[in-house]
């Protein structure tokens, strides 16, 4: 899986992993994504932003 190289669905440039800083609820956090390099289009697994989503929930739940 490691291996596969993703394509830009709109363009078929080949995306490449960068640094994306996310912004949700007043809450910060960055993670390695793919991003096309022509389009600036990221690319999000839907694990990783379901995982993500949860996470700062129960965060947020704790307090
Ligand atoms: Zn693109």
């Amino acid at each position: 899986m490691a291996d596969e190289i993703w394509k830009c669905r709109r363009c078929g440039e080949e995306l490449t992993v960068k640094k994306v800083v996310f912004d949700y609820l007043n809450m910060n956090f960055s993670e390695n994504l793919l991003r096309c390099p022509k389009c600036g289009r990221v690319m999000i697994p839907r694990d990783l932003a379901v995982g993500k989503m949860v996470e700062v929930e129960t965060q947020l739940e704790e307090k």
